[in-house]
């Protein structure tokens, strides 16, 4: 039997500079300790901006706080003339154990095309990072071809390079829902969360369909965040607006409460 933890990754996008990170990691970290008998085995992860990584680490490191570090995007390429772009083997440095790739503001916001995304998801894999791949339709993508058609090929695209056994994570994303308050219901997001693993049965092997976590993000909040936990095929949750409120976060953290 495979378990998958669940996953509550928190992405800040472009907000809070270094101080302001460190004033709300410590803030979660207390509100996190408090209550770790209420949210057990779930992993939390942030995804501050580049230049908040070094701040928020060296404050993990020092007070061993149960957070993960994420990174919000990487370079394709491991060094080099590549002016403002920054390297997964930089991040790993930084203790970072997840990097975003493909998120839709990049995808749309950056013209990421899918080799593209496929190319991060691999310099990631390969600078030791896990990466967390974003997929997800826009509400005229919904209406043309239903809600899981371009999710998959994004995916299959994403890890078309990845090696075999490689470990990543899915987040569903709608993009109607990122940043708009209307959040998918729970059963369309289990409908493409479970169309996801389906498809990784073929993509990969049924123990990495298995194993994989699939989680879904899009206006999730303190209030809707367990009834996408308790879709089977959901395992945890990207959130992005209410991750920058200490309260809400944390709330959302403990959503077995
Ligand atoms: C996101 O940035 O991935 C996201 C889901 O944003 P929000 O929670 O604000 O919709």
């Amino acid at each position: 039997l495979t378990t998958r933890t669940p996953l509550i990754a928190g992405n800040w996008k472009m907000n809070l500079d270094h101080l302001q990170a460190i004033a709300l990691v410590q803030k979660l970290s207390w509100a996190l300790k408090d209550a770790r008998h209420d949210y057990g085995d779930t992993e939390v992860a942030v995804f501050p901006p580049f230049t908040d990584l070094r701040s928020v680490q060296t404050l993990l490191a020092a007070d061993k706080l149960a957070l993960v570090l994420g990174a919000q995007d990487l370079s394709p390429h491991e060094s080099g003339a590549y002016t403002g772009d920054v390297s997964g083997q930089m991040l790993a440095k930084l203790d970072v154990t997840y990097a975003l790739v493909g998120h839709s503001e990049r995808r749309h916001g950056h013209s990421e095309s899918d080799e593209l995304v496929g190319a991060k998801t691999l310099a990631a894999h390969r600078a030791g990072l896990v990466p967390m791949i974003c997929v997800g339709e826009t509400a005229e993508d919904l209406a043309e071809h239903g809600a899981a058609a371009i999710p998959l090929a994004q995916l299959a695209a994403a890890i078309a390079q990845l090696p075999q056994g490689a470990t990543f994570v899915v987040a569903y994303e709608p993009v109607w829902a990122i940043g708009s308050g209307q959040a998918a219901t729970p059963e369309q997001a289990e409908d493409v969360a479970r169309a996801i693993r389906e498809a990784l049965r073929d993509l990969r092997d049924d123990e990495t369909a298995a194993a994989t976590r699939i989680l879904y993000g899009g206006s999730v909040t303190s209030q809707n965040v367990a009834a996408f936990l308790k879709q089977p095929n959901v395992d945890g949750a990207l959130v992005g607006g209410a991750s920058l409120k200490t309260d809400e976060f944390s709330r959302i953290v403990q959503f077995r409460k």
